[in-house]
């Protein structure tokens, strides 16, 4: 079997001008970033504006185990199927990070015949976009601590600084820091830390914004700190707006892109799928909506977080509707949650997998509570078994959602046919009848309560005294009716990474929950989230390598 790369390499790319031409652009609607990568202008929005917008299907999964179950692969490789049926339809995915690209992840521009390409480039610096939300972050950082060493005319309280800096690295070294050592010209000494960029609130505001003049007024309301009366100090405070939204001019604009089998894919914006929402923007989203007929798009982690912050946050943010979800499980992943250790994922177990399946339910009853149509796929590997396949297909059935098998990693947009063709017919035939798990202006209290009982099927909430002097912070600014986004495990409904399956019985702990005025929602912290990971024992970097020739190895 050929490494991603090497598929990656083989690709028959198309010049990004044809691939724009396929939706309608001219030369005149993009700015080439050479040959094979282009942004879109803010002209084209207008241009198109007046258009019918096309289907939204969401692309999800189930817990995962360790490695990722394929969400991106899936989408992709969805897209790509759509077009060998001669559908018109976009891919609109999250731009990677360079963090889990040199850690344990590795890239995420999809897997084997299923990949958006340049996959170097997409890997790597691509357009510049994560550089130019760091370098935003980082300005308003250095005024922040500059405004102390001027004489702290707003009488900043340098113990209640809640912006801390970012770097697109998994480094652990900087996760707690001392700055402004060395002297009176140094700056004043605090605690800071650094955060991996796409944790960033600029991330996350750059992909909620709808245009310039709404990114500015986002950027402004972003709290940094407090003063010592307990005043929340924004950035707008520092005049910082303005200069942060010069550096993120280009960024706002969707990065056009393809895929192997040269379907068109927009790649923009890639925010955590824990402290923040995990989708890719809505301005790109909108976009995609415009320029064809069926949108496919990813969110990430499982449904628990993914899938509900799409649904919670963006389409609420975005006025979005999404037509049809797709969940993509996988058999190792069922395993996984039935019980069985990594390393024996690869053995046929029908009762394992039988087990597991009470996981793919619970998701699949969450998201019938949005109504929305639901298709189940199974993205298939090598080491599945007959006997497993029918057995989840026939549960999912029994639940009255439509099942595909999916061998797009494989082979590509062929193997996704089944898939594309059970999504055609739900979109022809069933109606999407959405809304909201709960009413943004309920409480924050009520909010986190509905989302953990209706979605993670706890028994109930706690909270620490810290979570509860900050709620009634947020109460106090007026901030508090906004939706909710809850920073959780990945791997279980519930806050301990080790329950796996469908856990019942169990309380959420709700640790700390701090308001992201400009991205516009609350965040609740449950459990141990990182907002700076670290590297592996052998990260994915030490396989990374460039010939004389320029030719890139090892991004996987
Ligand atoms: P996610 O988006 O859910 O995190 P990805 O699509 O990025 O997952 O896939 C994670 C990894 O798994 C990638 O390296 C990809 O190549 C690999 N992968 C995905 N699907 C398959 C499959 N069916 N068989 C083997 N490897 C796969
Ligand atoms: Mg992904």
């Amino acid at each position: 079997m050929k490494t991603d790369i090497q598929i990656a390499n083989e690709a028959r790319m198309k010049p990004i001008s044809v691939i724009a031409e396929k939706l309608g652009m001219t030369d005149d609607d993009i700015e080439f970033y050479g040959k094979y990568k282009a942004k879109i202008t803010d002209e084209l929005y207008k241009k198109v504006e007046n258009n019918q917008d096309g289907k939204l299907v969401l692309v999800t999964a189930i817990n995962p185990t360790p490695a990722g179950e394929g969400k991106t692969t899936t989408s992709v490789g969805l897209g790509q199927a759509m077009g060998q049926l001669g559908k018109n339809a976009i891919i609109a995915l999250r731009e990677p990070s360079l963090g889990p690209c040199m850690g344990i992840k590795g890239g995420a521009a999809g897997g084997g015949y299923a990949q958006v390409v340049p996959m170097e480039d997409i890997n790597l610096h691509f357009t510049g976009d994560i550089h130019a939300v760091s370098i935003a972050h980082n300005l308003l950082s250095a005024m922040l601590d500059n405004h102390l060493q001027q004489g702290n005319k707003l009488g900043i309280d340098s113990r209640q600084i809640v912006w801390k800096r970012v770097v697109d690295m998994n480094d652990r070294a900087l996760r707690s820091i001392v700055v402004g050592l060395g002297g009176k010209m140094q700056g004043v000494p605090r605690e800071d830390g650094f955060m991996i960029t796409v944790a960033s609130e600029v991330m996350a505001i750059l992909c909620l914004a709808t245009d310039l003049e709404d990114l500015k007024s986002r950027l402004s309301r972003i709290v940094v700190a407090y003063t010592y009366n307990g005043e929340p100090v924004t950035a707008g405070d520092l005049k910082a707006q303005g200069a942060m939204t010069a550096l993120l001019k280009d960024a706002l604009k969707p990065n056009l892109v393809q895929t192997l089998e040269n379907t068109p894919a927009l790649m923009h914006g890639g925010p955590f799928a824990n402290i923040a929402h995990g989708c890719n923007s809505i301005r790109a989203t909108k976009l995609a909506l415009k320029l064809s007929d069926i949108v496919i798009t990813e969110a990430g982690f499982g449904a628990d977080l993914g899938a509900e912050k799409f649904l919670d946050i963006k389409c609420r943010k975005g006025n979005l509707k999404p037509d049809a979800i797709v969940i993509v499980a996988t058999i190792r992943a069922l395993k996984y949650n039935g019980g069985i250790s990594k390393q024996e994922l690869a053995k046929p177990d029908v009762d394992a997998v039988n087990r597991g399946f009470v996981n793919l339910e619970k998701h699949i009853e969450n998201l019938q509570q949005y109504g929305v149509p639901i298709i189940v796929t199974l993205n298939s590997f090598i080491t599945d078994s007959k006997e497993e396949i029918t057995s989840v297909k026939e549960k999912c059935e029994a639940m009255g959602c439509e099942f595909a098998i999916s061998e797009v990693w494989e082979k590509g947009g062929k193997g996704g046919i089944e898939l594309a063709e059970k999504v055609l017919e739900t979109l022809d035939n069933k109606k999407s009848d959405f809304k909201f798990l709960y009413d943004e202006n309920d409480s924050i209290e009520n909010k986190i309560d509905c989302i953990a009982t209706k979605i993670y099927g706890a028994n109930s909430v706690n909270y620490t005294p810290k979570a509860k002097k900050s709620i009634k912070r947020i109460v106090d600014m007026g901030l508090d009716k906004l939706p909710i986004c809850i920073a959780k495990t990945q791997y279980s409904f519930s806050d301990n990474a080790k329950l796996l399956g469908r856990p019942e019985g169990f309380d959420i702990t709700v640790r700390e929950v701090n308001v992201s005025a400009g991205a516009g929602f609350i965040v609740a912290i449950t459990g141990n989230v990182m907002t700076m990971p670290g590297l592996p024992k052998v990260p994915a970097a030490e396989n990374i390598d460039v010939d004389k020739n320029g030719k890139i190895s090892g991004l996987f």
